[in-house]
């Protein structure tokens, strides 16, 4: 049983991917990881409630891109299209 990591709070936005793996507690879009669901996949909560499977890395992209102003949606479970 390993604790989700609060720390990764403060280095999430605007920082270096540091840590690949380090997912849990931050929210990416209207996404927040809740738990490693796969390799290299995680489940995340999406603000709207759904439960969905995605790639960490997908989310990740994703949620830089919309910061950058580069994609139009947030990630999200689907509902934000
Ligand atoms: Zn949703």
């Amino acid at each position: 049983m390993s604790r989700i990591k609060q720390a990764a709070h403060f280095a999430s936005f605007g920082g270096a991917c540091r840590t690949a793996v380090d997912m849990p507690s931050r929210k990416w879009g209207k996404l927040t990881a809740v738990q490693k669901g796969g390799l290299g996949s995680w489940y995340f909560r999406c603000d709207c409630g759904n439960e969905v499977l995605k790639e960490g890395h997908y989310v990740r992209n994703r949620a830089r891109l919309f910061d950058a102003g580069k994609a139009l949606t947030a990630p999200s479970c689907g509902c934000a299209r």
